[in-house]
């Protein structure tokens, strides 16, 4: 049990990678704290998984972009299990659209969401776990963030902003034990990929070298690993789980 008695928050843990997270980080016996934004039966359905694999779960709704809910969330976690020694900040959003048409409202709730609320987690978190000497801060970019795409500048942006943050965090926080590092997935088959046309989900398949679409459990053990003690000399680093995408 490599995550026992350790304890994991998880944003955007009600559904898709976030989810697929939670149960990793369970079935290595860690309390999970999962957020969520607005699909309480999906978080609940996440945290009962989380229960039946024999760990502790606790749902917390929370806008990650909002500070004083991102205290909160940090709150209630120290309230119910007394330490954070994991934070995963995987809660994000799409509104794609082509530059010209791209909405100011729709650039920034992206930039929001993604970039800011992963700001917003780390600070929260931050302190603590200088204090704890020990932490393992985990953040979600995307293959989109290392290379771009058409229609997703505001998604590229937030996802580039993310490795900038991930290394500049790392620099300031690594002599105290605590690692940060991201996680770079490609395309994985989540809600958030579904609504894309048969066309563009062929043109993605046919920029994978491995020849098959993502899962979210791919991602989530690239995660658990960083989180982990295994990657306790890590730090600053973006991992591609893209079978092969970015290279
Ligand atoms: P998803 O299925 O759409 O789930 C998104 C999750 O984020 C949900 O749990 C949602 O909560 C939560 N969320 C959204 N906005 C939030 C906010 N403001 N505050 C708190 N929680 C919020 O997404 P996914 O595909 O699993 O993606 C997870 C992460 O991986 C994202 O950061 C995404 O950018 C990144 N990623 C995904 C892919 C991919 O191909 N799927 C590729 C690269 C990177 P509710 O359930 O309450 O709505």
């Amino acid at each position: 049990m490599r995550f026992e008695g350790r304890t994991a928050i998880v944003t955007g843990g009600s559904r898709g990678i976030g989810r697929a997270v939670c149960l990793e980080l369970a079935r290595g016996g860690a309390n999970v704290v999962l957020c969520y934004a607005g699909n309480e039966t999906a978080a609940l359905e996440t945290a009962r998984s989380v229960e039946e694999l024999g760990a502790k779960a606790l749902t917390v709704r929370c806008d990650v972009s909002d500070a004083a809910q991102a205290d909160a969330l940090v709150k209630a976690a120290v309230e119910a299990f007394d330490r954070v020694d994991i934070l995963v900040n995987n809660a994000g959003i799409t509104r794609d659209n082509l530059l010209l048409r791209m909405s100011e409202a729709d650039f920034d709730a992206v930039i929001s969401a993604n970039l800011k609320g992963t700001f917003l987690c780390m600070k929260a978190v931050s302190r603590l776990m200088l204090k704890q000497r020990y932490g393992r801060i985990v953040n979600l970019s995307s293959v989109v963030g290392l290379r771009g795409n058409a229609g997703q500048v505001n998604y590229a942006a937030s996802k580039a902003g993310v490795v900038g943050m991930t290394k500049s965090l790392a620099k300031e926080l690594a002599a105290r034990g605590v690692t940060v590092n991201a996680v770079a997935p490609g395309f994985i088959e989540t809600d958030m990929t579904a609504a894309l046309t048969e066309q563009a989900r062929a043109a993605a398949l046919g920029s994978i070298p491995m020849g098959r679409l993502g899962t979210a459990e791919d991602v989530a053990k690239a995660v658990a690993f960083l989180a982990g003690d295994s990657a306790a000399y890590i730090t600053g680093q973006v991992l591609a789980v893209d079978g092969g995408m970015a290279m």
